[in-house]
C-alpha cells in the first residue's frame, strides 16, 4: 500500500490500482478483476490494518478489472456496495462492459488494448449494488466524499473527491503512465474529455487513476491544462 494522504492509499494489482480509505472502518474503492480478492486483503495486512474492517465496496465503474472482485469481496465480509446508478444496472446482470467502445489513438493504447483487454472477460460475477450513487452525492466518509458523474470512458463512471484529503479519485477519466493521456477506451470520447472539464473545475492536490502513477502535487491544475490541451487538437 503506497499513503497517498494522511486516510487515502493506493493498492496496485499490477494492471490496475484499487483504493483504501482509512476512516472509522475502511472503504474499499474498486476491487480488480475477478480473484483479487486475497492480493488485496494482503497488500491491506501487509499495510498493518485489518480487512476484515472494510465496511463498504465503491465501484467507480462497471468494468471487469474494476468490479471484477467485488461479489466475492461483499460475499466473504456481507458488505454492501456502492456505484453509480446507471453503471449499477450492468454490475447487477454481471455486464462489465457496455458495447461499442472505441479505441483511443496511440501505440500504447494499442498494445493495451490487445494485450489486456481484447481478449479478456467481459463478464463479471454480477452483485447487488445496494446504495445506487448519484453527481452530488456526499457520502458521510473522511469527513465527506463526493461523488462526482463523469460520463464517457463508461456511462456511470464516478471520480470521488475526498475534499478533507485534497484527494481526487479520478479512476479511468484519464491515465498517467508517462504523463496524462486519455483512458485506452471510452464509450464516447467527447464526453469523457467533457467530464475531465468538470472534474478539474474542483480543489484538490493530489489524483489517483486505476491505470498508471498518481498524481501528488497541482493535480487540478495539471488535470485543467490536459483538458485545454485536448479540447485545442
Ligand atoms: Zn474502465
Ligand atoms: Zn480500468
Amino acid at each position: 500500500m503506497k499513503q497517498i494522504s494522511s486516510k487515502v492509499f493506493q493498492i496496485s494489482l499490477g494492471s490496475v490500482n484499487v483504493f483504501l480509505i482509512v476512516d472509522d472502518g475502511l472503504t474499499l474503492i474498486d476491487t480488480g478483476m475477478k480473484g483479487s480478492a486475497d492480493k488485496i486483503f494482503s497488500a491491506i495486512k501487509k499495510g498493518g490494518k485489518d480487512p476484515g474492517n472494510i465496511k463498504r465496496i465503491i465501484l467507480t465503474h462497471a468494468h471487469p478489472d474494476h468490479s471484477g472482485s467485488a461479489a466475492e469481496i461483499s460475499r466473504r465480509l456481507n458488505i454492501p456496495v456502492f456505484a453509480h446508478y446507471i453503471d449499477a444496472a450492468l454490475i447487477e446482470k454481471g455486464v462489465g462492459v457496455r458495447e461499442p467502445t472505441y479505441l483511443s489513438p496511440g501505440i500504447i493504447n494499442w498494445l493495451i488494448y490487445n494485450i489486456f483487454i481484447k481478449r479478456s472477460d467481459r463478464n463479471i460475477e454480477p452483485v447487488l449494488v445496494e446504495k445506487k450513487l448519484s453527481d452530488h452525492d456526499i457520502l458521510p466518509i473522511a469527513g465527506g466524499i463526493q461523488v462526482i458523474h463523469t460520463p464517457g470512458h463508461s456511462a456511470g463512471h464516478v471520480a470521488l473527491l475526498i475534499k478533507e484529503e485534497g484527494v481526487l479519485i479520478a479512476a479511468d477519466l484519464c491515465a498517467n503512465f508517462v504523463g496524462l493521456a486519455l483512458s485506452t477506451v471510452y464509450e464516447d470520447k467527447d464526453l469523457g474529455v467533457k467530464s475531465l472539464g468538470k472534474a478539474a473545475e474542483f480543489k484538490f492536490d493530489k489524483a489517483l487513476f486505476g491505470h498508471g502513477n498518481p498524481l501528488e502535487k497541482d493535480a487540478s491544475q495539471q488535470l485543467k491544462n490536459f483538458y485545454n490541451k485536448l479540447i485545442a487538437e
